[in-house]
């Protein structure tokens, strides 16, 4: 079956020609409308601008939008669009997009096709199914969208025609926010105001703004789609209820960097072709360590177009996986004992003059500028590791955090030996030495060595400094990136801002910023060093270790999410304008919903498929095994084995029985009326009945015939490539 398919679907892609196009450089970007084209097509004066608006976040001005209307409708229509859409992040997570025609009918019974300032500064989906958190009672329903020029239109191509995406926010008519992009811009401003602040203080180059810039990592599995159909648990609730272990997993290693195999390469390049042509920058493609799972990186961009591309990956990775005859998988553990899905969010902070503020430098004032923010980032880590932690609160990913997997739900950081050092030397005084070679030679008495890419790697730690760049692992492959990237933002604007006050004060005592940088970075190491942790994350040593220091170990999405309402985390959105404290309580409200309706999802196919698959293929299996026990009497045939095969299934099949019935009954109490009591029932109530459940069956499907077993096995959906 395998050699087959490899041959049918790498002919697949070959368009007519014969020959698979990939001219990088020809095709990037194609669909997706480019600063350069907008600038190429726009009159001078309207360019200059909209260049204010895009690259220095200024005020878009309503002539402005007409002219950029009229360009982007000719460019769409050049490339088959007859339709435009306001593409937003509604609070479930991913995206949402409600198309309109260009089509405007006109006097004669003909049609013309138009596109206004207006239809591109506004839309209005009635949109009152999305989750609001209770923000928008059903009366006002209606949300409205309006366009992020910061963040490029694209094109989403289908057979029979094209449409014009434009990435916007989406608010209630109050104004309150319903979406994920606006507090990401929001702490982006708050992020840039601070860090702008305190860069005044160490002199150096004049920048315009100041952003932070994220390069997300994303895993995946994929599977053959004919098994996809034959599991009704992939298909409600994206992971596998069911299955045991297979002989082979990953135990051998030799799928992790291993060679891609054929199907799985000529869809990864027909996906990569198709994110290039929506100006996606991917770079990275791998095997990952569990069978059938592989994982894509991009170059990294300013962290809003960055997570508006990160959207763009996971909707073109699961739709092209279909023209290959596979399904790609983005749950964040689509299967029990191999590792599940991540998204590394890499994340840094950049200036107007691409100066990457997390880049140990060459010159003594650029690494004081160096420890500067590195120190704020440990510090809003620090800080906030509550808010870090409930950002990434959901029912997958509570498969992976605190659950003896990459990463633990203990929020540290991992900075390598030489910042260690460093560190030390800094909260001991300031000092002159270094303890490794190969450092810079800082020249100045007071703050020691910086190392220049210290490329220490450990594996373990959620949150890991990468060189020049902070790596937070415990994103779930399913979750948005710009909610977690929103808390790094304003936690870190934050963490300036007290700092730079400090150092303010610092230097006005003792008119030598070196000496007033070295004190405060002392202070704030003093305060929060229990951060810092080098050694091996998934140690139970770790855990009492951490308990010790004080820091959180939240390891369910139920410990996690109150922190999302904690008056410190209040104050830190209010202060910097990204949230309000009802924002917040309505998200905190909605990820619990979400929380709730998977878990409910997932209990009642569980129900579901034993009642309607399992239990009839093992009574009909036993009923095979019983019929040869009859005959084998009659025939005087000793079959006292096949007796005690009738009974073990039996026996299993009996509790199973039971432990269902236990599941239906949990299964159809709600717990309560109000969100948290039903979320609190699904986890604490009926999750042990599920597990139960699973085990029992997972026994069957080791005891009963292959041919009987009515769900495609871990064996052939993993192996099968
Ligand atoms: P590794 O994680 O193995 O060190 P890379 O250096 O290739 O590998 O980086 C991995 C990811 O980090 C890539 O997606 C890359 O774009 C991103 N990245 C690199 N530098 C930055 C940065 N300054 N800001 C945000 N992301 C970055
Ligand atoms: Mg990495």
């Amino acid at each position: 079956m395998e050699a087959v398919r490899n041959a049918e679907y790498t002919l697949t892609t070959r368009n007519g020609s014969g020959k698979f196009e990939m001219n990088i450089t020809k095709i990037f970007g194609e669909n997706c409308l480019s600063i350069d084209t907008l600038k190429e097509r726009l009159p001078k004066s309207v360019w200059k601008t909209l260049k204010k608006t895009i690259r220095d976040n200024e005020p878009l001005e309503h002539d402005v939008a007409d002219a950029v209307a009229v360009v982007m409708k000719e460019w769409a229509s050049e490339k088959g669009a007859t339709h435009y859409s306001h593409w937003f992040q509604p609070l479930t997570g991913a995206t949402a997009e409600k198309h309109d025609s260009f089509i405007t009918p006109n006097q004669g019974g003909g049609a013309i096709t138009s596109f206004s300032g207006n239809d591109l500064l506004r839309g209005e989906p009635d949109a009152s199914s999305f989750p609001s958190g209770g923000l928008r009672p059903t009366f006002e329903a209606r949300g409205y969208t309006a366009w992020d020029p910061t963040s490029p239109a694209f094109i989403i191509e289908n057979g029979n025609g094209s449409t014009l995406c434009i990435p916007t926010v989406f608010a209630s008519w109050k104004g309150e926010t319903l979406d994920f992009k606006t507090p990401l811009l929001r702490s982006t401003e708050a992020l840039n105001k601070q860090a702008l602040r305190a860069l005044q203080l160490f002199g150096g180059e004049k920048v315009k703004w100041v952003n932070s810039t994220g390069g997300y990592e994303q895993e995946y599995f994929l599977i053959d789609q004919e098994y996809y159909y034959r599991r009704p648990d992939l298909m409600t609730s994206g992971r596998t209820l069911f299955g045991a272990k297979p002989p082979k997993g990953q135990e051998l290693d030799d799928h992790y960097f291993g060679s891609i195999p054929d199907r799985i390469l000529s869809y990864m390049l027909d996906a990569e072709r198709e994110l290039y042509r929506l100006g996606v920058p991917v770079k990275t493609r791998h095997n990952e360590v569990a069978p059938g799972q592989y994982e894509i990186a991009p170059v990294f961009e300013k962290a809003n177009v960055a997570a508006d591309h990160q959207q763009l990956t996971m909707i073109v990775l699961k739709k092209m996986a279909r023209k290959y005859g596979l399904v790609c998988l983005l749950h964040e553990k689509p299967f029990a004992g191999l590792n599940g899905s991540g998204k590394h969010a890499n994340w840094s902070i950049a200036t107007s003059k691409g100066t990457n503020l997390l880049e140990p430098g060459e010159s003594p004032h650029e690494n004081m500028q160096f420890l500067f923010f590195f120190t704020a980032t440990l510090k809003a880590l620090y800080d906030h590791q509550g808010m870090l932690r409930a950002s990434i609160a959901s029912a997958g990913n509570d498969h992976r955090l605190g659950a003896n997997e990459a990463p633990p739900a203990i929020i540290s950081a991992y900075i390598g030996e030489h910042l260690e050092d460093i560190v030390k030397q800094i909260k001991n005084g300031g000092a002159t030495s270094s303890k490794k070679g190969g450092l810079l030679g800082l020249g100045i008495p007071v703050l020691p060595n910086i190392p220049k890419h210290a490329g220490d790697r450990n594996r373990t730690s959620p949150f890991a400094f990468t060189g020049n760049k902070f790596e937070f692992r415990a994103v779930g492959s399913e979750q948005t990136v710009s909610f977690p990237t929103t808390v790094l933002n304003v936690g870190t604007a934050h963490a300036i801002d007290v700092m730079t006050t400090a150092l303010e004060t610092e230097f006005a005592k003792e008119n030598d910023l070196e000496k007033a940088l070295a004190t405060v970075l002392k202070n704030t190491y003093a305060e929060i060093d229990a951060i810092l942790f080098n050694g091996d994350g998934y140690s139970d040593e770790w855990q009492v270790e951490a308990e010790k220091r004080g820091l959180l170990n939240l390891k369910t999405t139920m410990d996690a999410l109150p922190y999302m309402t904690t008056a410190k985390n209040i104050q830190l959105f209010e202060k910097y304008n990204v949230l309000s404290g009802l924002e917040l309580e309505s998200r905190q409200e909605i990820y619990l919903e979400q929380y709730f309706i998977k878990l409910n999802i997932e209990a009642e196919t569980t129900e579901d498929i034993v009642r309607t698959m399992v239990i009839p293929a093992t009574v009909r299996y036993l009923n095979e095994v019983l019929a040869l026990n009859d005959r084998g009497k009659a025939t005087g045939l000793d079959i006292s084995s096949t007796k005690t095969l009738a009974e073990e299934v039996n026996n299993v099949l009996s509790q199973l029985i039971i432990a269902v019935d236990k599941l239906g009954k949990v299964n159809s109490d709600l717990g309560g009326d109000t969100i948290p009591e039903k979320a609190k029932h699904l986890s604490q109530v009926v999750l042990p009945e599920m597990n139960k459940v699973r085990v029992l069956a997972d026994n069957l499907e080791k005891l009963v015939a292959d041919d009987y077993w009515p769900l495609p096995s871990y064996r052939e959906m993993l192996f099968v490539k």
